[in-house]
């Protein structure tokens, strides 16, 4: 029997897994897997390491209104029958709130856990399903090693102006900061910047991780600098459905002269806004990307101009700007945005190699690029799997 290590990744709308073995410092995943659409339109698929489809069994079919909790019972009773050679040892978990006080990942007890519901008031709509699954896994299970690897720890290097609001300072000490957010997407590309990059690596660089949610990480030494997400995953980039940076008196406004209550004007920010928003069509770039509506190219365009203008912002923390990777959904697979993003930077002397930026290559920078311009697939899931891994064999130290 193989012992293994379970990663769970859970989203507001998806849960995502992989299964390590234990014997080694994780590598390649035994499975990967996701149930997507939570709430709305279930769907789960898994693979195994050759990327063939593993039989759904009983999750072919899901009932719409499973939560978190029932669905991490269900994916484990999935892989007590799917895998019986394997034997889960210990589960690691992306958390994506730390707080101030969680800056390396935690051996999770029953103590820790309460801590950590604290923090869902900070991150109400992605903590209570973080903790759901942990929750779900003390139920079954009390005495199993699991681990909580935390989206804001990466970010706890952040130069101290980087993280503060210009708010009465009571406010600050209480813990209304810029905690910042993706940190294991930023580390796992840490992690490996200097097999790209070479000594560039340790230089100032900026890491764009541009998915459904977008931000971008101004590293240095291949530390957190500054980054734009701020007290909450809402502040930064156009994202696909979330507004990225806002006059907070729109938000006022909102209340005082429309009337607005705090749930409408949360799915306005949230969920209508963004690409979504701006295009009224889609929150997918793909199909943005194919529409010729002048909607759709209006919402491409602030997407690219307003990542520009947050890329330039971060040559001030980092005084200087040596390379700019690409990485997550769209960063990783689309030509054109990357394309548009540093034609934005043009000024700087940013140019692409467009062939090579066509095939999503590591480097498509132009050969007399002032910046490296680079692409690197993100795996949060490796992260996670290494942490779970070293607490398991040295415990948390
Ligand atoms: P999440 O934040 O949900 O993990 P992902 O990192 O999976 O998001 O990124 C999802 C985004 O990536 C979507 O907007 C999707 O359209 C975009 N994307 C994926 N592949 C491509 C592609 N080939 N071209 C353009 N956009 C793409």
């Amino acid at each position: 029997m193989t012992e293994t290590i379970l990663v769970l990744n859970a989203g507001s709308s998806s849960i995502k897994f992989a299964l390590y073995p234990a014997a080694q410092t994780p590598s390649s995943p035994l499975i990967r897997g996701k149930i997507k659409g939570i709430g709305r339109a279930p769907e789960f698929n898994a693979v195994d390491i050759s990327g063939r489809n593993i039989d759904k069994g009983p999750l072919a079919a899901i009932e719409v209104t499973s939560d978190h909790q029932h669905l991490t019972s269900l994916l484990l009773d999935w892989l007590d029958v799917h895998d019986q050679d394997n034997n889960v040892v210990a589960i690691g978990h992306r958390v994506v709130h730390g707080g101030r006080e969680y800056a390396t990942p935690v051996k999770i007890s029953i103590e820790i856990l309460q801590e950590l519901r604290q923090f869902v008031s900070l991150a109400p709509l992605h903590q209570p399903h973080n903790l759901a699954p942990i929750d779900a896994l003390i139920k079954r299970n009390r005495d199993l090693l699991q681990v909580a690897c935390f989206d804001t720890a990466f970010h706890r290097t952040q130069l101290h102006l980087a993280e503060l609001f210009a708010l009465p300072r009571h406010l600050t000490d209480e813990g209304i900061i810029r905690y910042g957010f993706h940190g294991l997407s930023y580390q796992y590309i840490s992690s490996i910047l200097p097999k790209t990059l070479g000594e560039k690596a340790e230089g100032r660089i900026v890491v764009a991780h541009l998915g459904n949610g977008a931000s971008l990480c101004a590293m240095q030494n291949r530390k957190s600098v500054a980054t734009s997400m701020g007290f909450t995953a809402l502040d930064g980039l156009v994202m696909g459905t979330r507004c990225g940076t806002l006059d907070p008196g729109v938000v006022l406004y909102f209340m005082q002269e429309r009337g607005m209550n705090e749930e409408e004007i949360q799915r306005l920010l949230y969920n209508d806004s963004g690409l979504l928003g701006v295009s009224g069509i889609s929150n997918n770039m793909q199909v943005l990307l194919e529409s010729d509506h002048a909607h759709a190219k209006e919402a491409i365009d602030l997407f690219c101009y307003r990542a520009a203008c947050e890329i330039a912002s971060l040559m001030v923390p980092l005084k200087g700007l040596e390379g700019i990777v690409f990485t997550a959904g769209i960063g990783e697979n689309s030509a054109p945005i990357r394309a548009q993003i540093c034609a934005n930077l043009e000024w700087l002397g940013v140019n692409l190699d467009s062939e090579a930026n066509q095939s999503n290559a590591h480097i498509i920078s132009g050969a007399n690029s002032e910046i490296v311009v680079s692409v690197i697939p993100t795996d949060e899931e490796s992260v996670i799997a290494d942490a779970t891994f070293n607490i398991l064999q040295h415990g948390n130290e």
